[in-house]
């Protein structure tokens, strides 16, 4: 679990590199720059750790690029205490961003082996992410209500589950398309339970796995 000056100063670089790219959100350049993400991904590939890249996790995934995950994390709108579903819990560095910003978080993954290491991993380094063995496609009508719902895999349907589990005023974004390229939405939960949606750009993510996914 070894955080070095180098993996420092490296971090410093990416923060910088994914500044320039567009992030303003202080609050979630400052969580990518104090998270250790080599600690995250095979430590036979430390160097890639801090390259602006999505990296190889195993079971056919990945751990998502940190713009993507800064993109993502600065369209939450994040405060304090609020209660956060992650779909797609990976390697849990996403999940850790938005608990080192303070967030509530409960993340759930579809695949048994990620699901395990990566539980052990977070217990680990001390985040206080609530981790779930499940189908995202579901949520979690138990812990429900969620201030913001975020999905990390490409989902062909903004599935209703999660928009029935987000709490008016709240915000859901989602990688939504069915091609190979999605666009990312920002979805909010109007007082009246009517839904805005704001189109943010094109991002490629591999896709949701289940009924509506591929498997
Ligand atoms: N957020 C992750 C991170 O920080 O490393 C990256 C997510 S990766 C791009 C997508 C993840 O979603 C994979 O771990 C995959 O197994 C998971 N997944 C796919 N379909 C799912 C589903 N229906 N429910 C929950 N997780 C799912």
């Amino acid at each position: 679990m070894e955080d070095s000056y180098r993996h420092k100063g490296l971090r410093k670089q990416l923060v910088n590199s994914i500044r320039q790219k567009g992030i303003t959100d202080e609050k979630v350049l400052k969580a990518i720059e104090s998270i250790p993400r080599h600690l995250f991904i095979d430590s036979s590939f430390l160097e890639f750790a801090y390259q602006d890249k999505p990296f190889p996790i195993g079971s056919g995934q990945t751990i998502s690029q940190p713009y993507t995950v800064a993109f993502q994390t600065e369209l939450l709108e994040l405060g304090k205490g609020m209660r956060v579903l992650e779909i797609g819990t990976g390697s849990g560095y996403q999940a850790s961003v938005l608990a080192e910003m303070g967030a509530r978080v409960f993340s759930i993954e579809r695949q048994r082996k990620l699901f395990t290491r990566t539980r052990e991993l977070l217990s680990k380094m001390n985040y206080q992410v609530k981790t779930f063995l499940g189908d995202g496609y579901e949520g979690l009508p138990a812990f429900a209500p969620f201030d913001r719902i975020l999905i990390t895999a490409a989902a062909p349907e903004i599935p209703q589950a999660l928009i029935d589990q987000l709490k008016p005023g709240g915000v859901l974004v989602i990688p939504y398309g069915k091609d190979d390229v999605q666009q990312m939405l920002r979805l909010r939960k109007n007082t009246d339970g009517t839904m805005s949606t704001e189109q943010h750009g094109a991002f490629r993510f591999v896709p949701l796995l289940g009924e509506l996914g591929n498997d």
